[in-house]
């Protein structure tokens, strides 16, 4: 019995050519799955793709905007295309814009939620006929610190981050019977390009995180890894519409 491997299946992550993506696609393609990864950045694919393909699987680049739904549903098919099948979707495109709410734009709620929320639920729609043709799949939706708690400067980032957190307990109850395991990942604070932009704009946050952190440091990309390879295998068939916190103990410290 092993648990733990994935050969001969596929993952499709996006935003997935750096960062928290990257890290997770490289626990899953280290359990032996080939890897789609999706994104915008063709120079960071580049180097995230050559990054997978030391791990002695097949990994390709889709470019996609995944706030459109065509690309949602043209990444998966492509996905298909390249490798015959699609049994993983990690939802991982992110984005924040940090303000106080009344100084927010229309444009910029827009933006954050369609990037954090919607995509995912567009992304999800597409894999989901594609894991009913093999037979189920899992689905990995990142969360946040933020789907657990408010923050002044992120109206909008906690809104998206709190309804993956319902939308994960939706999509597991509907396709249970279809054998698709839907989860949530919540992560702490992660040393990425988008915690040092927060960093230079959020006084004292390194400290702050540092200091409530039983661990007493910031999370790594690679801190993501093993949590995407258990939920992507079947290890945790009976586990569907959890949301995990991987965080150091951050959200159960005072
Ligand atoms: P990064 O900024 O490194 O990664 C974000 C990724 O999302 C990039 O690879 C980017 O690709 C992709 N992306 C953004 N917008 C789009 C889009 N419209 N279409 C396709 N891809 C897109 O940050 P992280 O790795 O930190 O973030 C990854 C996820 O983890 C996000 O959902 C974030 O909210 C979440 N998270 C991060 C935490 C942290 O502490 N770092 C904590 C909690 C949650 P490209 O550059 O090619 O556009």
């Amino acid at each position: 019995m092993n648990l733990f491997n994935l050969a001969g299946k596929v993952a499709v992550v996006t935003g997935g050519n750096g960062g928290i993506g990257l890290a997770m696609a490289e626990g899953i393609a280290s359990l032996g799955a080939n890897v789609v990864i999706a994104g915008r950045d063709v120079a960071k694919a580049m180097t995230a793709l050559a990054a997978l393909r030391a791990l002695d699987v097949k990994a390709e680049f889709v470019s996609a905007d995944v706030t459109k739904k065509s690309e949602c549903v043209g990444l998966i098919s492509q996905a298909e295309n390249l490798f015959g099948r699609v049994d993983i979707l990690v939802n991982n495109a992110g984005t924040s814009v940090r303000k106080m709410p009344q100084d927010f734009t229309e444009e910029e709620w827009h933006h954050v939620m369609d990037t954090n929320l919607t995509s995912a639920f567009l992304c999800s729609q597409a894999a989901y006929h594609a894991m009913k043709k093999v037979g189920g799949g899992k689905m990995i939706n990142i969360g946040s610190m933020m789907s657990l708690f408010g923050a002044p400067y992120a109206t909008p980032y906690a809104s998206s981050k709190g309804g993956i957190v319902q939308m994960t307990r939706a999509l597991a109850t509907a396709w249970a019977k279809d054998n698709i395991q839907v989860n949530a990942v919540l992560p702490g604070w992660i040393d990425t390009d988008l915690t040092r932009r927060a960093r230079q704009q959020v006084n004292g946050l390194q400290e702050s995180v540092e200091k409530r952190t039983p661990e007493g440091r910031w999370g790594t990309p690679r801190d993501m890894s093993g949590v995407a390879a258990f939920l992507a295998s079947e290890a945790s068939n009976f586990v569907t519409g959890t949301a995990i916190p991987v965080d150091g103990g951050f959200s159960i410290a005072m």
